[in-house]
């Protein structure tokens, strides 16, 4: 199938050659289509059969002009266009070149190469870096970039730095956090009060000492601070889930190399490319079944896959090849607070999580998290956008004439501003429930606005009433314009996909506020520039004690048995061992109706099934009864699904999940086991996009929400809608769930009329 795949190349890739170096490339693959030259960097639109297309990338990659260099690589899936052939165009004249604030990109080959020569005067010196690597974002105050308005401006480069750094032919020209063991920052351990044990290498040394007798070591990272630990050593991540109060989260991994990795999962060519790429994220790879794995299963709880990084500053580096086995790297933070940038905060903060700190003394000005993505049929999906990829833009039509705030949504904040036509989605904030959060949060607004000299002219928010973004708008006194959260799902992945018109936005997530002021989660919406229809919704059910029924699933269990059957809900005992004997308080509250508010949420859909089918009763964290039911359902192969209704009411069509609860039922009392119960539910899902599509007229189905964030439920819906002749979209960028609520909202100014 012909496909077209829009490419944008940051880095050095400008009078090296690039261009004919794609062009002759291109022309070498058959593919069509045109390469630009902008102030950003390299514009690539590209056209050809799906194989064809991932040649090209991984060559650009691989064989790129010697001088060039890569420091960030996106790429975008769209519709095509009918290309003739591959020209080169003319540079886009920008008038003045806006320079924009880089991410923290990973070690660099050439600064790697130096770092573990013990010829070289950079020999194991942490903090190596070059014009094509090195910290950016979580260093820089201000722009214009120079050494001044970063955090590096407090070290005076010594004689042999300055030389390379004045030197146009050096790797190191205007490399603005350049340093050397002579004249930049310096790495110590310390005990957990801040005492200095070991300084320099030895720190490291020693950590690496303290790693393997099993300790908990909070490493000061790019941006942000780190916990790490022996991710082989039960009794040590045990300890670290005790004390970091996270009992069955999964944890993040780093791998010394890319062969250990091998060996723990599977990886295909696209997941070893974003290992290695200069991003570096974690990425979620599929764990390897039957194999004696050297990873405690503390930290990942059964969870099928593992969320793997590779080393990427070069104090990782030192210390996972001193290590040489996998440790356990989660995010330095208490309880969803954003992970701690300073040596002040650390020692409060995780003073009673951490043993050891390994600290140094080159600031952090801003907390960037690690990025997390998977490979999705071959398609990168973005889970959390932080280091490597923010701030970076995403270009937007039709906004260029107001700057305009995006305030996000409420959890898994990100906010996003635009200059131009240029819109800066932030790194990822986490919930605004705390202080911490908040603080942050302002923070995040004022970088973008300092860098970019914006001044909002409009803010664009959720129609919560009590969301703390959406509130925070008000004090800006600029005109304020709220969107529906789950249209704001759909214009996100509208922005994506550039389309604006004639498409289905399937928007499934845990919860969003609904026009009518219930909550809603399981919405067919047609976008009509800055309004929308309500085409179609889950058949609406009740979330008895509300926000707490997140945690007790088994609730939302026992609600939708009442629904289908209702007092003889009693007689099904398969949430007995959760339920008894709140079970009889909670059904008198279904009854009378007592603070069990209505909801079409698709999310706590399958949280209500994962409970019935006795996977996940009580969730430890939002999302992960149903996270369960999806990876139950992995080893089942099939193509069955339960049968359905769409009713209509009132002009939109209402998904009737009724019967499904039945047949689940007959099901369990038949021993069916809860895994193929689970694909059944999942193919279910697919086939009512389908059948809405159908019923709707729609050939362009838009899939956004957290809930596809299942990769199961992702990958049904857009093999059975392609099989079925209709044309389904993804998010690609930023996350389908509450991360890419900014770009929505972004996405909706450009419908305003001013
Ligand atoms: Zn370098
Ligand atoms: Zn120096
Ligand atoms: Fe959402």
């Amino acid at each position: 199938m012909l496909q077209k795949v829009k490419i944008v190349i940051r880095g050095v890739v400008q009078g090296v050659g690039f261009r004919p170096f794609i062009y002759r490339l291109a022309t070498q693959l058959n593919i069509k289509g045109w390469i630009i030259n902008s102030s950003q960097g390299v514009f690539i639109e590209a056209e050809a059969e799906r194989e064809l297309l991932d040649i090209f990338i991984s060559r650009i990659k691989s064989d790129k002009p010697k001088n060039s260099y890569i420091q960030s690589f996106e790429n975008t899936w769209l519709d095509t266009e009918g290309f003739s052939n591959f020209e080169i165009r003319n540079s886009l004249e920008e008038g003045s070149k806006t320079a924009l604030v880089l991410p923290d990109i990973s070690t660099c080959k050439d600064c790697l190469g130096e770092i573990f020569d013990p010829a070289n005067r950079r020999y194991l010196y942490p903090f190596t870096n070059c014009t094509n690597c090195g910290p950016r974002f979580s260093i820089i105050d201000d722009l214009p970039y120079d050494r001044a308005n970063t955090t590096m401006g407090e070290f005076e480069m010594c004689d042999e730095c300055r030389a390379e750094y004045t030197n146009p032919l050096d790797r190191r020209f205007h490399a603005e956090p350049t340093a050397c063991p002579v004249c930049g920052p310096q790495v110590s351990l310390t005990d957990e009060t801040g005492n200095i044990l070991f300084e320099k290498h030895d720190a490291v040394l020693n950590a690496v000492k303290v790693i393997k007798e099993g300790k908990i070591l909070a490493l000061k990272g790019i941006g942000g601070y780190q916990l790490l630990c022996d991710a082989s050593n039960d009794a040590a991540v045990k300890e670290l889930r005790k004390r970091k109060r996270r009992s069955e989260k999964p944890f993040a991994l780093m791998f010394h190399d890319l062969e250990s990795i091998l060996i723990e999962a599977d990886v295909n060519e696209a997941e070893k490319g974003l290992l290695l790429s200069v991003e570096a994220p974690i990425v979620l790879l599929k764990r390897k079944k039957g194999i004696a794995s050297g990873i405690s299963d503390e930290c990942i709880f059964g969870n099928p896959y593992l969320g793997i990084m590779l080393p990427y500053s070069p104090l990782h580096h030192i210390l996972m090849k001193e290590l040489g086995i996998p440790v356990v790297a989660t995010s330095g933070n208490i309880s969803e607070e954003p992970i701690c940038i300073n040596e002040e905060q650390a020692y409060i903060k995780l003073g009673d999580i951490a043993d050891y700190f390994l600290v140094h003394n080159r600031k952090i000005l801003r907390h960037v998290d690690d990025s997390i993505l998977r490979i999705s049929a071959g398609n990168e999906v973005m889970i959390r956008r932080a280091r490597g990829y923010a701030p970076l833009p995403l270009v937007l039509e039709n906004i260029e004439n107001n700057t305009i705030l995006a305030a996000g949504a409420h959890l898994k904040n990100t906010i996003a501003l635009n200059k131009g036509s240029n819109v800066f989605v932030s790194q990822h904030i986490g919930d605004l429930e705390n202080t911490e959060s908040i603080n942050a949060y302002k923070n995040v607004i004022n970088d973008i606005k300092t860098f970019y000299e914006l001044k909002p002219d409009i803010a664009v928010c959720d129609m919560h009433p009590d969301y703390i973004s959406a509130k925070f708008s008000d004090s800006l006194n600029i005109p304020k314009y709220k969107v529906q959260h789950h249209y704001a799902h759909v214009l996100s992945c509208m922005a994506e996909n550039r389309l604006d018109e004639n498409v289905l936005g399937v928007s499934w997530d845990g919860t969003g506020y609904g026009t009518d002021g219930t909550i809603w989660g399981g919405e067919f919406i047609v976008p009509n520039g800055n309004e929308f229809k309500r085409a179609g919704y889950f058949k609406t059910f009740r979330l008895p004690g509300g926000e707490s029924a997140i945690q007790d699933v088994w609730k939302i269990g026992y609600s939708l048995l009442y629904e289908v059957f209702g007092k003889e809900a009693d007689k099904l005992d398969f949430l007995q061992p959760a339920g008894q004997p709140e079970m009889k308080i909670i059904q008198q509250m279904l009854e009378k109706n007592i603070n069990s508010p209505v909801t079409s949420s698709c999310g706590r859909l399958f949280d209500g099934i994962s409970a019935i089918t006795g996977i996940k009763q009580h969730a430890s964290f939002e999302a992960q009864a149903a996270m369960e039911l999806e990876f139950t359902a992995d080893d089942f192969n099939t193509n069955d699904y339960f049968a359905f209704s769409i009713d209509e009411f009132k002009g939109s069509l209402v998904f009737n999940w009724h019967n499904i609860i039945r047949d689940i039922v007959n099901d369990l009392k038949a021993g069916v086991p809860a895994g193929l119960i689970s694909a059944k539910f999942h193919n279910t899902l697919a086939e009512l996009i389908v059948q809405m599509a159908e019923r709707l007229r729609f050939e362009k189905v838009l899939l956004t929400g957290g809930c596809f964030m299942n990769y199961y439920l992702l990958n049904r819906a857009v093999k059975r809608l392609q099989e079925t002749g209709f044309k389904p979209y993804t998010q690609q960028r930023v996350p389908a769930g509450d991360g890419g609520i900014s770009l929505g909202q972004i996405k909706y100014a450009s419908y305003l009329k001013f």
